[in-house]
């Protein structure tokens, strides 16, 4: 597909579409063929103040409306992502390059996500819990907290959005929204059906720019109690220490440096279809990415010969194509950046088995194409194994048992996703317990999370908070514990102690 005409968009605020207040703009650009997809505002501190403003004000009543109620505009959100899921996934694959199959999951995600947090409108439970005096009540309620700042990265353009969106306005705040200049139109098109849906003026507002001005006013903001941030280690570690002198809510969701374990007994063709699906699914550009595969020595050559074989059969095109395996990377600087792991790694002496190159002829010049690349004879300690890289590069590491396989594994700074294959059922519960990492996966590679489980990581992957499941009501509310005592006189806890 190809666009003859490119369309200029505005920043939603406070009800009303508008151009940035310095009329500056910047352009997304289809990481496949370099053609722009539209032009946006490039906006400043001036238009995120506008739009805390605006959510502010449209607080004091969104946190009034019935939570089923807001439940509902949820469910209409989903109905209508479900009638135009063809076209968000056809617009993903051009602006953020996913291949078809993938977009359409990005936006299930989206669908999925709304589809439970509207059922969240009739829950949102809390507790009751007896009182250790007579006559007196006690229950636990969660409470709305005021505006979120919502900053996502561009690799899951609507699910991530989703996953922080839908949860925040569910449990009563309103949102201003920034999501990364690399996908503003998907942003744009997720935030006009939540307008659909039915979310009165300032509940939802978006406004485009870079994180530096848009980013970094909301996360300063002393109207902005709650920032959610997904993106790389980098911006969280500024995000944290921007937001701290307003001690504020800060959710972070970070990088990964993912392994799955292949043990002597695992189900190899199983095991190649999973690490070939978690290392190079969407261009390895996934924060549950597998970047390394720690390989138990006994299976070590034939695995990877398997792996080398089948990697070279993926094919590398455009998203919307429909025999494309492999789609671009997302811009050129991370093409760069994929390929300086290369040239790194070569340095470090580790054996690159195929790959290592970015694509040229065949229309790939156009756009950001790289080879899916594999390593053979990592150590562990080498850099390509211990940051994150972000493409289509995976790391071979030959361990001699299981117990090394789980030290390499953990050996990293990083904590999400985790994986092992086995048939020996002793071994899959160790590592279930002894993986350090917020997820893990038996016989499975390193993606593909659901969203009514907790998501997120350990260590350097995030602050302790989880996305998704009834984890994410824990970011977006604040517990309030009511006592109502109906004894009709003055009764103090821990010192009236008659029974
Ligand atoms: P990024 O950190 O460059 O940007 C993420 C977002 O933060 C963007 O919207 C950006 O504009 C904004 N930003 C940048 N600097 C900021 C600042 N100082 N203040 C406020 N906002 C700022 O990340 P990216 O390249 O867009 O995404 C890739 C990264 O995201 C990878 O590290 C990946 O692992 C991570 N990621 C993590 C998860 C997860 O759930 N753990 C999921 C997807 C991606």
């Amino acid at each position: 597909m190809t666009f003859t005409e490119t369309k200029t968009f505005q920043n939603y605020i406070g009800g009303e579409w508008r151009d940035s207040a310095s009329g500056e703009t910047f352009e997304s650009v289809n990481p496949a063929s370099g053609e722009t997809i539209g032009t946006f505002p490039r906006s400043s501190a001036e238009d995120v103040d506008r739009a805390v403003e605006a959510a502010k004000a449209a607080f004091e009543d969104w946190r009034l409306v019935p939570a089923p109620r807001r439940g509902e505009i949820l469910y209409r959100f989903a109905n209508l992502l479900m009638e135009e899921k063809d076209e968000f996934t056809d617009l993903m694959s051009r602006e953020m390059g996913k291949v078809k199959a993938e977009a359409g999951g990005d936006v299930q995600e989206a669908i999925d996500m709304s589809l439970y947090m509207a059922g969240e409108g009739r829950r949102l439970f809390g507790q009751t819990t007896p009182s250790e005096l007579r006559d007196k009540f006690n229950m636990s309620v969660r409470m709305p907290i005021g505006v979120v700042g919502v900053i996502t990265p561009w690799n899951f353009p609507i699910a991530i959005p989703s996953w922080k969106i839908a949860p925040a306005l569910i449990s009563g705040n309103t949102v201003v929204f920034k999501p990364a200049t690399d996908t503003p139109l998907l942003g744009e098109r997720f935030v006009e059906l939540l307008i659909e849906a039915g979310l009165p003026e300032g509940v939802i507002n978006i406004v485009h720019g870079g994180g530096g001005a848009v980013g970094d006013r909301l996360v300063r903001h002393p109207d902005v109690p709650v920032i959610t941030l997904t993106g790389s280690r980098e911006t969280g570690v500024e995000v944290m220490r921007n937001a701290a002198e307003n001690l504020k809510h800060v959710h972070l969701e970070l990088g990964g440096k993912n392994a799955i374990i292949v043990l002597d007994d695992a189900d190899l063709e199983l095991a190649a279809d999973g690490i070939i699906w978690s290392a190079f699914g969407t261009s390895g550009q996934r924060c549950t990415a597998a970047s390394r595969v720690i390989v138990e020595e006994g299976i070590y050559e034939q695995l990877q010969s398997r792996l080398v074989v089948a990697a070279e059969k993926l094919r590398l095109g455009a998203g919307w194509e429909d025999d494309t395996d492999v789609g671009p990377v997302i811009n050129r600087k991370s093409l760069e950046k994929i390929h300086s792991y290369t040239e790194i790694g070569k340095d470090e002496g580790a054996k690159l088995l195929t790959g290592g190159e970015v694509a040229t002829g065949n229309g790939f010049d156009k756009g950001n194409f790289y080879r899916p690349t594999i390593f053979g004879e990592v150590d562990p300690q080498m850099r390509i194994a211990q940051e994150e890289i972000f493409g289509p590069t995976t790391a071979l590491i030959r361990v001699k048992d299981f117990d090394e396989a789980i030290r390499v594994s953990n050996g990293i700074k990083f904590g999400l996703s985790s994986s092992i294959f086995t048939r020996d059922v002793n071994k899959a519960f160790r590592a279930m317990r002894d993986l350090q990492a917020g997820i893990t996966y038996i016989n499975a590679g390193t993606i593909g999370a659901e969203v009514h489980l907790p998501f997120g990581g350990t260590k350097d992957t995030g602050n302790g908070h989880r996305e998704a499941g009834q984890a994410a009501l824990d970011v977006f509310t604040e517990w309030k514990s009511i006592y109502v005592d109906y004894s009709g006189k003055l009764q103090k806890a821990q010192i009236d102690t008659e029974t």
